[in-house]
């Protein structure tokens, strides 16, 4: 298992890798367009080349894409969707460019219909997003705290869609599990055992081949409180125990984890913490 941290790419891509090994990183994640709007940055064949060779200079394993946060597959306005199923499917082609090892996205929020029309039109719009897709990139199904409307808060539901869109049997699609939505949707993780029975349940209900990458956030808010509020580790309601034992756990050796936590120099201790728990 290997650690990183969400960094920015201010002043250039190339610059990440850099910005990730401050941090103690040996994997990271990005945005690679702007998360509140607008066209991407071109990857021109210069800009990709010098991003690798970066990532080779800073002894980074992996490098993940997170998609914009304004993206909604389940708005009832067709454009939203429309234009959101093309958002993903660009960082998925970008990801796919610069040897990210996957992309991950929120699903979004339906506000006027029934929670099974929002998740018909968010399997149809997973279904198009990979449409004839052939790169390397995975796509990853970020689980969400289930706050309102917002769909994919569980295993079941995740898996319902990936199956609904028609990819059962496509290795390129997967799930990221940040651990402080689970928690907040009402999966414990509080103690050795309620991790093993957590990591079991993604097991037995989508499979682990289908987990790509944990999202590694303590929670301010309780189990089952339904918000996205994300705290240090150790720091919020999940506490130390648990996250020692998915770092420890032993069907979990391949999986990443990036975290995503308030300050930049809580970021670094987080890390710092989570690879002394990883030592056994
Ligand atoms: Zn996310
Ligand atoms: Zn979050």
């Amino acid at each position: 298992m290997y650690f990183g941290a969400h960094v920015s790419i201010a002043g250039g891509l190339g610059n990440a890798p850099q910005r990730a090994a401050d941090f103690g990183c040996e994997v990271f994640q990005i945005f690679s367009r702007s998360p509140r709007g607008g066209a991407a940055p071109a990857l021109t064949d210069e800009i990709v080349k010098n991003f690798l060779a970066q990532c080779k200079e800073y002894n980074q394993h992996a490098w993940y894409i997170h998609t914009p946060y304004y993206l909604n597959l389940a708005s009832s306005k067709s454009h939203i969707r429309n234009d959101s199923i093309r958002v993903i499917r660009e960082e998925l082609d970008r990801g796919h460019a610069i040897s990210a090892t996957a992309i991950m996205t929120h699903l979004g929020s339906s506000k006027d219909m029934e929670r099974s029309e929002a998740l018909e039109l968010v399997s149809d719009g997973i279904s198009k997003i990979m449409d004839g897709y052939k790169g390397d990139t995975k796509f990853l199904l970020e689980i969400s705290a289930g706050a309102g409307n917002v769909v994919g808060n569980t295993l079941e539901e995740l898996d319902w869609l990936i199956r609904e869109a028609g990819l059962a049997r496509n290795k390129k699609i997967g799930v990221c599990i940040d651990t402080a939505h689970a928690f907040a949707s009402g999966y414990d993780m509080r103690t050795k055992k309620d991790s093993d029975v957590f990591v079991k349940k993604i097991d037995t209900v989508l499979g682990l081949e289908r987990l790509g990458v944990f999202h590694c956030n303590d929670s301010m808010v309780g189990l089952g409180a339904r918000k996205d509020r994300h705290d240090h580790i150790g720091k919020g309601e999940i506490g130390k125990v648990g996250f020692q034992a998915l770092v420890r756990h032993p069907k979990l050796h391949e999986v990443d984890c990036i975290v995503e936590t308030p300050t930049p120099e809580g970021m670094k201790q987080d890390i710092a913490l989570l690879k002394k728990m990883r030592r056994v």
